[in-house]
């Protein structure tokens, strides 16, 4: 038997090397194991990070070449070094990745390096060696969610991983599922020279978001040159070394067609990844979509067991998993960690960036709350025509009897930094008032979160 801990995180990623880092601030003994060779799990690695990277690198590469000239600055051959681009994109993976390595000894955190799996309440079995704990805590994650007839290879038909890894730029991509990871990656290459189809089988993009900013991102992306195919679903992939063929059907039936892609992106959503955990002999109840079932409070039905992040339900966004990690962190020290799900922030970094936090409209009409709605276009703020990018609009939505924000959905540049001006509100009970008589810098993006605050009232200023 190995040393004993207070607690083990298994699962680097965001929640669980968070929930490391606070256990081991409140004074709890603690250690994370992980088996992958860098901290960080898949955000810090093979998702977030290394896709924000690319994101940043094929807009610059965007904007020199189809964007500056209108700024009178004259390139006169813009080229595209993508082995170089992909070398940045890992700088920047590793430079993350060592930083929670530098975390972890700042605040003394034992990495069990190896493959984490629980033998009983109280022990982890990590590589054949067992460590005793009084807590454990599942953060295991997610992984890409299969398609039947749909084999990832991660060459030819590759996920997120093989998408963010491609050594050169497809000639036709074809990405299956319109939503945040299928956005993104479309875009990328989109920027970098792709042709890029986008099927989705609903009838709508970015399904569960704010109806209207959907249609608006829909839009927006087809003018750049996305074609998407909506209501159609994919339902086999050929692949050999010329490329993939896909099925593809109408989602309400009809005449099968076949389209050619050199590369596939399957990006139909993420589910829990708990594979070799000893979940089942440990007797922890899973709910009917593989998630582990929690309280509260991250406790599972078998004492000292708990999990947090995409392992359990809720929204699988990394600041989700992160303040579920301190919550647990802190109550496990014996504090009272909370999270308030009613304003988690959720950002679709295209560009423009596509941004949310509370009730979308259909959510409020179908709970029956009446609402006012107030919109201002960034086509009528300054600083977005000073730098050129008025694409988009602010929405707010408030309680039409208290004025309370109930929910803010933005598409426009910086959508994703704007939206936390409205978290905050909203943590604090803000009314659109409160916002809109609030003193916002000019000119300034934020000055549209303003006028749509004002708008709520039926009085904003500059339209
Ligand atoms: P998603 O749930 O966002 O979108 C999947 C899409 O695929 C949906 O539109 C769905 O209707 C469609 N779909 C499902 N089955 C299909 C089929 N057979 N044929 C065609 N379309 C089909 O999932 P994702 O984009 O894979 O992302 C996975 C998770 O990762 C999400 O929970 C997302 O929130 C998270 N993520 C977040 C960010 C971010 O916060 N910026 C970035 C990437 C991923």
């Amino acid at each position: 038997m190995a040393e004993a801990f207070d607690v083990i995180v298994i699962g680097s990623g965001p929640g669980g090397y968070v929930c490391a880092i606070r256990a081991a601030q409140l004074g709890l003994k603690t250690a994370c194991v992980e088996k992958r060779a860098t901290l960080g799990g898949t955000c810090l690695n093979i998702g977030c990070i290394p896709s924000k990277a690319l994101l940043q690198s094929s807009e610059n590469f965007e904007q020199a070449g189809h964007e500056f000239a209108a700024h009178g600055i004259v390139i006169d051959e813009v080229k595209l070094d993508l082995a170089k681009m992909q070398a940045r994109k890992d700088d920047v993976v590793s430079a993350n990745v060592k930083g929670i390595e530098f975390l972890f000894r700042k605040n003394k955190i034992a990495w069990l390096k190896g493959t984490g799996r629980i033998v009983a309440p109280g022990q982890v079995d990590v590589d054949g060696t067992v460590h005793e704990t009084k807590h454990i805590v599942i953060a295991t994650g997610s992984e890409s969610t299969p398609l039947r007839g749909v084999d990832v290879d991660e060459k030819r038909i590759v996920t997120s991983t093989g998408a963010l890894e491609l050594d050169k730029v497809p000639e036709h991509l074809v990405v299956i599922g319109a939503g945040v990871i299928g956005l993104e990656l479309g875009s990328v290459w989109r920027r970098l020279g792709a042709r890029v189809t986008v099927i989705e089988c609903l009838d709508r993009i970015l399904p569960g978001m704010d109806a209207e900013l959907a249609t608006a991102a829909r839009r927006i992306l087809t003018k750049q040159g996305l074609t998407f195919r909506l209501g159609a679903r994919v339902t086999g992939a050929t692949a050999s070394d010329a490329g993939v063929t896909l099925q593809v059907e109408p989602a309400k039936g009809g005449a099968a067609e076949q389209i050619a892609a050199d590369i596939v992106l399957l990006a139909i959503g993420r589910r829990p990844y708990n594979e070799g955990l000893g979940l089942e002999a440990a007797g922890v109840a899973m709910d009917e979509r593989g998630r582990v079932r929690t309280d509260e409070h991250y406790a599972t039905n078998v004492l000292g067991i708990y999990a947090i992040g995409d392992a359990i339900a809720g929204p699988m966004l990394a600041h989700k998993a992160e303040d579920e990690g301190v919550a647990l962190a802190e109550r496990l020290a014996g504090k009272a960690g909370h999270v308030n799900y009613g304003v988690i922030p959720a950002v679709v970094y295209t560009w423009p960036e596509i941004a949310s936090v509370g009730q979308t409209e259909e959510e409020l009409k179908a709970a029956g709350i009446a609402y006012n709605s107030g919109k201002f276009p960034f086509t009528a703020n300054a600083r977005a025509r000073a730098i050129g990018d008025t694409d988009g609009f602010v929405k707010l939505l408030a309680d039409k009897t208290t004025d309370r924000l109930l929910g803010a959905h933005i598409i426009g540049p910086d959508g994703g930094t704007l939206i936390a001006e409205l978290a905050i509100a909203m943590e604090f009970g803000a009314s659109a008032e409160d916002v809109a008589r609030t003193c916002h810098a000019h000119p300034s993006l934020n000055e549209a979160v303003k006028e749509a605050a004002l708008a709520v009232d039926g009085r904003a200023l500059h339209i």
